[in-house]
C-alpha cells in the first residue's frame, strides 16, 4: 500500500527516490487537538455579528487566514466583502472566543511520532498559519528537545498562506532539503494542497469530521485515521521510502 503510493509520488515529480532527512508538521488538528475549539469559535464569533458559519465549514477553511475566512462568508451572505474593520473585531471576536476554552492538549500519538522520528536521525520542523506569541514555549513544554526556532514556519514568516505553497517551500529552504528529503503532515484539506504544490509526499491525518476524500482529492499521497495510526506505521513509511533511496544507489 505504501509501496504504490511512494511509486505514483515519485512517478509524478520524475525523482528518482525519497531521501528523508526531515518531516514537517503543521499544528493544530496535528499536533494539537485544538480543532474543535477554532471551529466552535469560529461559529460563535461569526454569529455574533450576524454571519453563519457552520461548525463543519470551519474544517474546510482551516489554514486560510482569518480575513480570507471571513471575506468568504461575507461574500456569500451579504455579495460583498467585510471592511477591514469588520475584520479586525471579527477576528479579535474569534480570538477571544478560542481564548476562553482550556488549552487543548497533544494530539494522541502526536509525542510517539516525533520521539521516534529523532530517534531516526531525521528532524521535525513545524509549519503553521497560527501566530501565537507563545507558540515556541507551548511545543517545548509539550514536546521537549525536538523543535528548533530556526527551523519553524509560522504567521509571521509567510506573506501567502495556505494553500499557497509557501510555507513548505520556506520551510524546504530553512531546512535546507529538496522536496524529496521531506515529508508533509496535514490534517486540513488546504494544508494537503499547499503542501503537494510545494511537491512534497504528503500524509493526511484525518482527525476531524470531513470525509476522507476531501483530503485526498486534494492530492494527498497516503492518509491515515490518526496521527496514532501514523505513528504505529511510522517504521513501514520510512522502510519503505529508504528502499527507494537504496535502489538509487545500486542502479
Ligand atoms: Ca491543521
Amino acid at each position: 500500500m505504501f509501496e504504490q503510493a511512494i511509486h505514483n509520488y515519485l512517478r509524478q515529480h520524475s525523482y528518482p527516490g525519497i531521501h528523508l532527512k526531515a518531516v514537517l508538521f503543521d499544528m493544530d488538528g496535528v499536533l494539537f487537538d485544538s480543532m474543535p475549539n477554532h471551529a466552535k469559535a469560529w461559529h460563535d464569533a461569526m454569529q455574533q455579528y450576524g454571519f453563519h458559519l457552520p461548525c463543519e465549514e470551519a474544517y474546510m477553511h482551516e489554514g486560510r487566514t482569518g480575513a480570507s475566512t471571513i471575506n468568504i462568508v461575507s461574500m456569500r451572505e451579504r455579495g460583498k466583502e467585510a471592511t477591514e474593520e469588520e475584520i479586525q473585531r471579527i477576528y479579535q471576536t474569534k480570538s477571544e472566543e478560542f481564548n476562553k476554552y482550556p488549552k487543548a492538549g497533544r494530539m494522541p500519538g502526536a509525542r510517539e511520532a516525533l520521539e521516534k522520528i529523532k530517534a531516526d536521525g531525521l528532524f521535525s520542523m513545524v509549519v503553521t498559519g497560527s501566530g501565537q506569541t507563545s507558540l515556541l514555549e507551548r511545543l517545548n513544554s509539550n514536546f521537549p528537545h525536538i523543535f528548533r526556532p530556526e527551523l519553524m514556519v509560522t504567521a509571521f514568516d509567510v506573506k501567502q498562506g495556505k494553500p499557497d505553497p509557501e510555507p513548505y517551500l520556506m520551510a524546504l529552504e530553512k531546512g535546507n532539503l529538496k522536496p524529496n528529503e521531506a515529508i508533509v503532515i496535514e490534517n486540513a484539506p488546504l494544508g494537503v494542497r499547499a503542501g503537494v504544490a510545494a511537491g512534497v509526499f504528503t500524509i493526511a491525518v484525518n482527525t476531524g469530521p470531513l470525509k476522507d476524500e476531501v483530503l485526498l482529492n486534494e492530492g494527498a499521497n497516503l492518509l491515515f485515521p490518526s496521527m496514532q495510526a501514523f505513528c504505529n506505521h511510522w517504521e513501514e513509511i520510512r522502510e519503505e521510502m529508504a528502499r527507494t533511496a537504496e535502489t538509487l544507489q545500486t542502479e
